[in-house]
């Protein structure tokens, strides 16, 4: 599969393995696709990227970070790739989606690039079909199922292979949905053996002030 013919993707632009890569790699995330050479990128800090607004907000509601920002996801243990680093059109992502729904994108084929965090991280979590075929293409861990993941079972931890959680995209989930998803995921990583205790506001609140001095609204720990 060629590539699509950039000097450089956003991955290596901005330095993610030198800048944004965790010290432990508790959960890595895998997203869709980076947009045109133009779109916002993740680890781009001075510009808004909604799957990024959603992820920092969701995960620091519960917990799962210190504060909705970049350096906590990294201190947290987080990182995100995209299924496909290659810039594409809108059109051109479609059509790979269509092919991911049955594992038939060639450009997911070609993820040998999500292969190292794949094998690091103690959890990873799957954002969509062209995730889910990437990741299935370089690791054999993973089972096939031609389902929607829009629908039941889904999202959910996958019972033959429990690191892997699978999810629609966040972006294009309902609101409900999407607390729903972070439910679900926050659980998943609280069950890790590895979840650093002081992430979790309900132990700041049991252990003293801490919980207050963070800033997080009344009524949070309830
Ligand atoms: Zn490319």
């Amino acid at each position: 599969m060629e590539c699509c013919g950039k000097p450089i993707h956003a991955w290596e632009m901005f330095r993610v393995e030198k800048e944004w890569l965790p010290l432990d790699l508790r959960c890595f995330i895998v997203g869709e696709n980076p947009g045109f050479d133009t779109s916002p990128y993740f680890y781009d800090e001075n510009r808004a990227v909604s799957v990024r607004t959603i992820l920092l907000q969701e995960l620091y509601q519960r917990g799962n970070i210190s504060s909705p920002s970049l350096p906590a996801f990294r201190a947290a243990g987080f990182l995100f790739d995209h299924g496909i680093r290659c810039y594409l059109p809108n059109g051109d992502v479609k059509a790979e989606r269509r092919l991911a729904r049955r594992y038939a994108s060639p450009r997911c084929a070609a993820a040998k690039h999500l292969k190292p965090w794949i094998q690091r991280a103690s959890t990873i979590w799957i954002m969509g079909y062209i995730a889910r075929n990437a990741v299935t293409s370089v690791c054999s861990e993973l089972p096939k199922d031609v389902g929607k993941i829009s629908r039941a079972p889904y999202p959910r931890q996958i019972p033959e292979a429990p690191r892997f959680f699978v999810s629609r995209y966040v972006t294009r989930a309902p609101r409900k949905e999407v607390e729903m998803i972070f439910r679900e995921f926050s659980s998943l990583l609280k069950s890790m053996p590895n979840y650093p205790r002081t992430a979790d506001p309900q132990h700041r609140f049991l252990t003293g002030r801490a919980f207050y001095s963070q800033g997080v609204p009344s009524g949070h720990n309830k």
